[in-house]
């Protein structure tokens, strides 16, 4: 046994009490940060939660423990700053929801400037215990081998990036799709008004025109020889993350390797690959640039511009440092880096209704990382909503997603629809200002323009959410 592991929790402990009122129970799957969150709503509306969570009967790769709402990895929730960073915000309006994360990982909070880190130990003790305590709530310790069984009529599948096998499996066969989506490369994403249109210039490549009628879908940004040349040394320089142990057996796919891998392979690499310059002309220069890195537009607001091609495995330091060094992209602010890990997530804007159930069997409802969005704070936020949504279901209450401008309504809507490219590239996201609707105000300079708008979408986002959870309130009080 683990060290961290608490000694005092009997596996598969019944603790529901329930009356002749009570509805039926909704059955959670996977006591992590989604489904404890997922579970800890639905009792608070007065829907008994059966939650079924594997360890320690089973352990992950990554999960050390049997506590519910581990931390694998980094013990912090990131920035708690709600006016002038995405996550911090999504804190706040967490934190205006009851959150059970929220709560335990105020109470548990070490030294750590403007982020909200945790004791990890005596955070995950604290959401057990109180999952324990709750009357409404029954823990028991089980994995799901297999799609769960038909008479459960109300299921949250809250089973994370490392979800079993077996249960993976079964979910791939019901929703028809080729795979649960393993990918092992992540590219970055910048926000669109931090690129330099000066150098940067708008063109599909030979013109083609798209679908939408598009001729200038993409932006690229020109590299000329010395440039490229002195690109290619930087990212064959540059150190990258470590694998665990369990990633190593993860191969590449061919078809998405890393850019610093292709560098490896020759200097020209890329030049024949993703930096391709041919069907582009530089409006600069009227010619053919040496070398292209192309974006792509990544969600439908138009905000966010992902580096096509450009997965990595470089540390973000390096990351950040090596791509300003591309023209346009000097003073780019980037939504999401590169990364590679094994993960499994769903292709949610294709399967799932904005109410984060399957189309296709809306029973199951899905929450936390699986359904694509990254981060401890992330899949939490989404585990509280599957849990509302469930529970009002289940209590014959209308209810709908909160609205884009909050954080919260900004991921739902992302991983439901928000994302731009078919379901073959969608990619787990973390919440950033750049999946928010534009808020206009007035005109400031540089970097106080982006304070201010910031402040801006944040005041909104609360204001809109106060204004959701009074419809919720007295929805619940008719
Ligand atoms: C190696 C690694 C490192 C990471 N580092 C960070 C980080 O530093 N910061 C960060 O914000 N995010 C990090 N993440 C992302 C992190 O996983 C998520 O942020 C978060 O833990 C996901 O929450 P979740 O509830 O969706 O999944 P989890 O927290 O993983 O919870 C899923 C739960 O489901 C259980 N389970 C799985 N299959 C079954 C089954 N068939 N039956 C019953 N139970 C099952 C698991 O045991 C687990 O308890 C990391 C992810 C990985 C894989």
């Amino acid at each position: 046994m683990s060290s961290r592991q608490v000694a005092s929790l009997p596996p598969g402990r019944a603790r529901r009490k329930t009356g002749p009122m009570t509805p039926p129970p909704v059955h959670v799957i996977g006591a992590g940060l989604a489904g404890s969150e997922a579970a800890w709503a639905l009792a608070q509306a007065g829907v008994p939660a059966i939650l079924h969570e594997m360890r320690p009967v089973r352990m992950t790769e990554a999960h050390q423990t049997q506590n519910c709402a581990e931390l694998v990895c980094s013990n912090s929730f990131r920035s708690d700053d709600w006016a002038g960073n995405a996550v911090g915000l999504l804190h706040a309006e967490l934190r205006r929801c009851g959150s059970l994360v929220m709560k335990n990982g105020d109470a548990a909070q070490v030294p750590a400037g403007a982020a909200l880190a945790v004791d990890r130990d005596v955070f995950s003790a604290g959401v057990t215990a109180a999952l324990e305590a709750h009357p409404l709530i029954e823990i028991r310790r089980e994995e799901i081998d297999a799609l769960p069984p038909e008479e459960w009529d109300s299921v949250i599948i809250a089973t994370g990036p490392l979800t079993s096998p077996a249960l993976a499996q079964a979910i791939l066969t019901r929703t028809g799709e080729q795979s649960l989506a393993f990918f092992d490369a992540i590219a970055p994403i910048v926000h669109a008004d931090s690129i330099d249109f000066s150098k940067a210039w708008r063109q599909s490549r030979y013109d083609k025109e798209g679908p939408g009628g598009d001729k200038a879908a993409y932006v690229n940004c020109p590299l000329d020889k010395e440039q490229y040349e002195a690109f290619i040394a930087a990212l064959r320089a540059a150190p990258t993350a470590e694998f665990r142990e369990w990633e190593k057996d993860t191969p590449y796919f061919e078809g998405c390797l890393p850019i610093e891998v292709m560098a490896e392979r020759g200097v020209e690499t890329l030049r024949f690959g993703p930096m391709k310059p041919i069907g582009l002309t530089d409006p600069n220069t009227g010619k053919r640039a040496y070398a292209v890195v192309q974006l792509r537009q990544d969600n439908a607001l138009g905000t966010l511009f992902n580096l096509v091609g450009f997965q990595t495995k470089m540390k973000h330091g390096a990351q950040t440092e090596i791509f300003r060094t591309i023209p346009g992209l000097e003073n780019a602010v980037f939504a999401r880096l590169g990364g590679v890990h094994r993960n499994t997530f769903l292709n949610s804007p294709k399967l799932l209704d904005t109410s984060l159930r399957l189309k296709a069997e809306p029973r199951l409802r899905f929450a936390g990382q699986v359904i694509g969005v990254e981060g401890y704070v992330e899949s939490a936020a989404m585990g509280m909503l599957a849990g509302r949504f469930a529970a009002a279901e289940r209590l014959g209450r209308p209810i709908e997603a909160p609205p884009q401008t909050t954080a919260l309504g900004a991921l739902v809507a992302h991983v439901t629809g928000g994302h731009l490219a078919d379901g073959a590239s969608f990619q787990p996201m973390n919440i950033n200002f750049g999946l928010f609707p534009p808020v206009e105000i007035p005109k400031a300079r540089g970097k106080e323009m982006g304070r201010l708008k910031k402040r801006a979408m944040a005041e909104r986002a609360l204001a809109d959410l106060d204004g959701w959870l009074g419809a919720e309130r007295a929805v619940a009080a008719e």
